[in-house]
């Protein structure tokens, strides 16, 4: 089947909307609709070739949410007519990670940046009979995707689809790194360098979790303004004031017990590890493009401070547990989900969706492929 999907082609370039070829589901496969698909920083540094993907063209977009139209043989528990939301790690079920419920460390992972599906093999051809790719195993920048049932969440079919769609990457990404990564408690203080996709919602996970002292900083007024309105009591604009000064001041000059690197870890690294108090987390959501090989981190005060330096990926918690989890804290009233949605677009202006997201202008932008 034809597919209308944004491709990418080179670095630098931006994506291009065509006609893909789709073969249908092989076994362990479904194919979804896209009904809505994230714009994500991740998607970004593939575009700009600060992340490598192994092949070119690719259909990028791993914030996928939509409904299964058909099933390939082999697959359990899924029905048509189902809603599921895309998992940008898939869980393979058998390897060691796996059986320990912690699917985002699925020996699959680091071959989500590969372009094919799990089983090796490609589903998408271009309008010149070339094998096209699928970012993440999953390929949402279109109207369709074949996805291994690795890849798929089911969740209940009265969540509208674009604020499910947030649960797919920004939303775990940020409230997990918070919960299950710095393991937040109430009454912490917490920093949080950078409040975009990711950043926003560490702030709000640092509310659940019942921080008192949220610091939000950002080189973007508005995004601070967000951030306030998220949960951060106070903010800091990192443009024209000294980070580590500032959050002295707020924190009687003991820093904050943990800080969240969302943005530019080369840069943010340091500030954020020099607020951060005795024995403190600092944990890096951000990606740092592969250029990059070390992060600035003074040796004599990481061990004198006893502070510990975390990477964080999805939360750190499986997309099974937590995409339900997070959706049921939303029915609540415990977190938020439209709020974080500034803009919704087509799938032909899916370049423009990402020039505000550079430009500072979104907090998350959400592509409608049938818009
Ligand atoms: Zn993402
Ligand atoms: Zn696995």
């Amino acid at each position: 089947m034809r597919v209308l999907s944004a491709v990418f082609h080179r670095p630098g370039d931006p994506l291009s909307v065509e006609d893909i070829e789709l073969d249908a589901p092989r076994t362990g496969e479904l194919l979804v609709r896209i009904e809505a698909v994230g714009l994500c920083r991740t998607d970004w540094h593939v575009m700009q070739g600060e992340r490598q993907v192994a092949m070119s063209p690719m259909v990028l977009g791993h914030e996928g949410a939509g409904v299964v139209e058909a099933l390939g043989p082999g697959v359990d528990g899924i029905a048509v007519g189902d809603h599921v939301v895309l998992a940008f790690i898939p869980g393979c079920g058998s390897c060691r990670w796996c059986r320990q419920g912690r699917a985002h460390l699925c020996a699959l992972g680091p071959r989500i940046t590969q372009g094919t599906q799990v089983d090796g093999s490609c589903r998408r051809r271009d309008a010149s009979g070339r094998e096209v790719g699928a970012f993440c195993m999953i390929g949402a920048f279109a109207q369709r995707t074949v996805v291994h049932q690795a890849s798929v969440v089911v969740i209940d079919r009265d969540l509208p689809l674009d604020l499910a769609s947030l649960v797919a990457c920004g939303v775990p990404a940020g409230i997990g790194a918070a919960r299950h990564r710095a393991r937040v408690k109430p009454g912490d203080s917490v920093l949080v360098v950078g409040v975009g996709g990711d950043g926003i919602n560490v702030v709000q996970g640092a509310k659940l979790a019942g921080a008192t002292t949220i610091i939000a900083a950002d080189v973007v007024a508005r995004k601070l303004e967000w951030a306030r309105a998220f949960g951060a009591t106070h903010t800091v604009d990192s443009g024209s004031a000294d980070l580590v000064v500032a959050v002295h001041a707020v924190t009687d000059g003991v820093g904050v017990d943990h800080a969240f690197v969302c943005i530019d870890p080369p840069a943010t690294l340091l500030p954020a590890f020099r607020a951060t108090a005795k024995a403190g987390n600092v944990v890096v959501t951000a990606l740092t493009p592969t250029g990059h090989t070390s992060l600035p981190v003074p040796p004599l005060e990481l061990v004198t401070s006893q502070k510990a330096i975390m990477g964080s990926v999805y939360g750190f918690a499986s997309p099974r547990v937590q995409i339900p989890e997070l959706i049921a804290l939303y029915r609540r009233g415990a977190i938020r989900l439209a709020e974080l949605v500034t803009r919704r677009y087509p799938l032909a202006a899916i370049n423009e969706g990402y020039a505000d997201l550079i430009a500072g202008r979104n907090l998350r932008g959400v592509v409608l492929p049938f818009a």
